[in-house]
């Protein structure tokens, strides 16, 4: 008998030839989903919404996108990312997706290595940085960014505009096929971090305010479209990156 089977058995009755068939009874889907509040977000960035909504798309037109855009041209898919100190906003690091070199350099990973790249006497902690995504990060991404350390991450588009608008559906059918959660339902205020959508984030602004930011978002748009045209395009002519999910 393996080691530990009696202390599961004794625990919740099962031997070891039933674990996996009450795990595969067990209510299909994740756990409740639960979404932080602005209260979380008060505790969690300590700033006004519209200095941190103004900053964090900052990071993404002015140092994300130029690499990114440097990216789809070698192949590489459209999604970047960066760290921010959240005592002033400055950039830690900004990064892109790097998959023509190894298919799991997604934005984020790519993000985090080069985050932990600098000297640990040189860099915030993970604790005191703020994770922006461009797209809502798959589950790799996901636990990357909890393995990292960081208590928090913001993201642009959905896992809909990256299935619809950009074609690259794996993070909507990876979440359902591996983890079982259906419609991307992971956990958005766990105990690892609490994540917001820029865009849910801008709609809670005032009018004003919200018109600005809304227009720096369809500009955006526009400039991802861009991006992915040249990615999906290079896709189709068979010089895209070699990895497997394209
Ligand atoms: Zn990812």
């Amino acid at each position: 008998m393996m080691k530990g089977a009696g202390v599961i058995a004794a625990a919740g009755g099962l031997t070891l030839g039933t674990i996996k068939v009450a795990r595969a009874a067990s209510r299909p889907g994740c756990r409740d989903w639960t979404q932080p509040d602005d209260a979380d977000f008060v505790a969690t960035i300590g700033k006004d919404k519209f200095t941190f909504l103004d900053r964090a798309l900052s990071v993404i037109e002015n140092e994300v996108v130029p690499k990114t855009l440097e990216g789809v041209h070698g192949g590489s898919k459209l999604f970047g990312a960066a760290v921010l100190k959240k005592a002033d906003l400055s950039t830690v690091v900004a990064s892109t997706n790097t998959e023509a070199g190894n298919p799991l350099l997604h934005g984020e990973i790519q993000t985090i290595n080069d985050f932990y790249e600098i000297p640990k006497d040189q860099r915030p902690s993970p604790k005191d940085s703020i994770f922006i995504s461009t797209h809502e990060p798959c589950p790799l991404c996901l636990s990357g960014i909890s393995w990292a350390g960081f208590d928090n991450f913001f993201y642009l588009f959905t896992y809909e505009d990256s299935r619809d608008a950009y074609g690259i559906p794996h993070d909507l059918v990876m979440l359902e096929e591996v983890f079982r959660c259906p419609d991307g339902s992971y956990n958005e205020n766990n105990t690892y971090w609490k994540s917001w959508g820029l865009r849910d984030l801008i709609a809670t602004t005032g009018p004003k305010e919200r018109a600005k930011l809304d227009q720096r978002v369809e500009a955006l748009k526009v400039i991802y479209a861009e991006m992915s045209d040249i990615y999906q395009k290079a896709k189709a002519e068979g010089k895209g990156a070699d990895v497997p999910l394209k």
